[in-house]
C-alpha cells in the first residue's frame, strides 16, 4: 500500500493532547475528530485538553522513528508536558521526528534541555508561505513566518538536523521560501498539496474576500503550477515530494504503512 500523510516520513506517531489552539483551517487531525465526535465544534478544537497518562507513560526502544507530534502541536501551554514526553522517548534511545509549527521558545527550550539527544532528533518545521497575509488566514494560532525562520536557524545553529515541510504550501511564494530555507536544513525541505480541500475546510460563514484565500491554494495547486515548481525546483538536492505531488509528476509512490500509538 502507498504511504501518504505522515507515513511518509515515520512508522511510530505519538500524541498527548486531544485539540490544538493553532486552530489551522485545513487541519486534517480537526475534521477526523468532528466526524468521531472527539470535539463539538472549530472552538472546542481550539481549547486543547492533555492526557496525562499519556505525558507519564514510559517508552521502550522502538525499532522505527516515533514522529511527535502528529495531531496537535508544540506550544507555550504544552512544552513542559511535551519536553517530558520527548525526553522519556530519548532516553530509551528512540529515534525522534519533532514536527511543528514553530514557536521561538519552545525550540530555544527543546535544544537546551535535549541537547544530549541530539543525535536522536530531526527537527521539521512546517512552513506553507512567507506571506503572513496567508498563514495567519490558515494557521490562525501559529506563529508568524519571522518566528518560524528564527526558530529554523536556531536549531541549524545548535547542531541540530534541521528540515522544513511545506505542506501544506498556501500560495506560489513557495520557490521563494524554500530559497530562503535552503541554507538552515540539513535534511530535506518536503513540499505538499493541501489535500482533501473540499471536505476538510468548513467554509461556512466564508466572505468573498476569505473565498479567495481558497481560489489561491487551487490556482498554486494547479498541475501547471505543479509542473512549474517542479521544473524550477529540480536543481535543489533538498527538495523532497509528497505523496500529492508525486501522483502529478508521475512519481512512484513510497510504500512504508504507519503505526499509530
Ligand atoms: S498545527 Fe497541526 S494539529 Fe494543530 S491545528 Fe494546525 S494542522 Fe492541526
Amino acid at each position: 500500500m502507498a504511504a501518504t500523510g505522515t507515513n511518509e516520513w515515520a512508522k511510530g506517531k505519538f500524541n498527548i493532547q486531544r485539540g490544538c489552539e493553532h486552530g489551522c483551517r485545513y487541519c486534517y487531525a480537526l475534521e477526523e475528530s468532528l466526524r468521531f465526535g472527539r470535539v463539538k465544534d472549530y472552538e472546542d478544537w481550539k481549547c486543547p485538553v492533555i492526557n496525562f497518562k499519556k505525558v507519564s507513560q514510559n517508552f521502550r526502544k522502538r525499532p522505527y522513528r516515533i514522529m511527535f507530534p502528529t495531531t496537535h502541536d508544540i506550544t507555550p501551554k504544552n512544552i513542559n508536558e511535551c519536553e517530558l514526553v520527548l525526553r522519556s522517548m530519548l532516553k530509551s534511545g528512540n529515534e525522534v521526528l519533532i514536527v511543528s509549527k514553530p514557536h521561538m521558545r519552545c525550540i530555544q527550550r527543546l535544544c537546551d534541555y535535549l541537547i544530549d539527544y541530539q543525535n536522536q532528533i530531526t527537527f521539521r518545521f512546517t512552513i506553507g508561505s512567507v506571506l503572513d497575509v496567508f498563514l495567519k488566514f490558515w494557521e490562525p494560532g501559529a506563529p508568524c513566518f519571522a518566528e518560524r525562520f528564527e526558530a529554523l536557524e536556531h536549531a541549524y545553529n545548535c547542531g541540530f538536523e534541521t528540515s522544513v515541510s511545506c505542506e501544506p504550501y498556501l500560495d506560489a511564494s513557495i520557490t521563494e521560501l524554500v530559497r530562503q530555507v535552503t541554507p538552515f536544513v540539513t535534511d530535506a525541505i518536503w513540499i505538499g498539496k493541501m489535500n482533501k480541500v473540499e471536505r476538510r475546510v468548513d467554509t461556512t460563514g466564508w466572505t468573498d474576500a476569505d473565498r479567495e484565500f481558497i481560489t489561491t491554494v487551487k490556482c498554486a495547486q494547479s498541475d501547471s503550477a505543479v509542473a512549474r515548481l517542479a521544473a524550477a525546483l529540480k536543481d535543489n538536492p533538498k527538495v523532497k515530494w509528497k505523496e500529492s505531488i508525486k501522483k502529478v509528476l508521475g512519481i512512484p509512490l513510497a510504500t512504508e504503512a504507519g503505526k499509530d500509538e
